[in-house]
């Protein structure tokens, strides 16, 4: 089967890969009817993570090839989405809503659901079937599921959105134009998103949010503050992961405001005196999609949320490395790849 692979920084490449086949009972293989690049594949391509001739991709939607014996949740021919992180859904993690830190975790970055085939460890708790075969123009938004829907959910959530509440969004990418979305279904009374680019900012609005806000770092706090009567956000997404975005972040909260954070953290250090004296709830961490998907997956299927509008660029598989290079040069904000 074809399938993406990274070298080195810059080095993507799609190649012959072997497909895979049920080695437990509780596996199933899936063949992708769609997947996508990540803004989080990005971290090896610049160099920040290492990679040596690694499978990539951990979002996928598709069809169930081959289940193993054990597998009782869905069925060969079911079209089926599931969390970039799998998990068996039944350990006391799994049960108090925590999926992605699963005792059973297996990270799907590990599988590299970018390819025509992939194996899903743990597939009753890891894959949800949709209530039928989906018409075309669902896919991407059933694909946006996957990760970052679902993260954008989880930030919202971890943030204590809800009626009434002021959110401010920080990061312009998929998960925070998403965290727009959650937070407007969510019910936010108002919605401020944090970013300069024009097209981002369409669909922030389009998305639910009622203020744009350019400044970054201080400035964009600043913005905050005279938004909310100096106060601060009763609740912020923290979309990005660097020191910068989680400061700005952690003081566009009011004090006993909540902060959810789901960009992944690289070289982000917190100063404990200010945490101390900020009051402000911190929740974040590789989001348990799988807690969200059934009722995002119906969301979707009643067509009362379009977030594949997310996917601003669609390349076949084999033109991954384009696909990559155009997000690396923010030229595309997601990259959906077919199959
Ligand atoms: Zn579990």
């Amino acid at each position: 089967m074809r399938g993406v692979v990274m070298h080195g920084p810059g080095d993507v490449r799609v190649e012959e890969r072997e497909k895979p086949t049920i080695t437990r009972p509780t596996d199933a293989v899936i063949k992708l009817a769609a997947t996508c690049i990540c803004g989080s594949d990005l971290w090896p391509y610049r160099g920040a993570d290492k990679v040596d001739a690694t499978p990539m991709g951990h979002e996928y939607v598709g069809v169930v090839e081959q289940i193993g014996d054990a597998v009782k949740n869905v069925r060969v021919g079911d079209f089926v989405v599931g969390s970039f992180m799998a998990s068996d859904n039944t350990c006391e993690i799994c049960a108090a809503g925590y999926q992605s830190r699963c005792v059973h975790v297996v990270p799907m970055g590990r599988v590299g659901t970018q390819a025509e085939y992939a194996l899903i460890p743990h597939a009753d708790g890891t894959l949800v079937a949709t209530p039928g075969q989906p018409d075309a123009d669902l896919i991407p938004s059933l694909l946006a599921a996957s990760d970052v829907l679902g993260t954008g959910w989880f930030a919202a959530v971890a943030a204590e959105v809800g009626p009434g509440k002021t959110v401010a969004v920080v990061g312009d990418e998929a998960v925070g134009l998403l965290g727009i979305l959650a937070a407007s279904q969510l019910g936010a009374e108002r919605i401020i998103a944090m970013g300069r680019h024009a097209d981002r900012q369409e669909l922030a609005r389009r998305f639910g949010a009622t203020n744009i806000v350019e400044e970054c770092g201080d400035a964009g706090v600043e913005k905050i503050k005279e938004l909310t009567d100096g106060l601060g956000a009763h609740s912020v997404i923290e979309a990005v992961g660097t020191q910068e975005s989680m400061m700005q972040a952690i003081h566009s909260a009011r004090p006993g405001g909540h902060v959810g954070f789901v960009g992944v953290s690289h070289d982000v250090s917190l100063p404990g005196r200010e945490m101390f004296y900020s009051t402000v709830h911190l929740h974040g961490g590789p989001a348990p999609v799988r807690r969200f998907l059934p009722d995002l997956i119906q969301l979707i299927w009643d067509r009362k949320i379009d977030p594949g509008a997310v996917f601003d660029l669609t390349l076949p598989l084999e033109q991954a490395a384009e696909g990559y290079r155009a997000m690396d040069e923010r030229r595309a904000t997601k990259v959906l790849l077919t199959l």
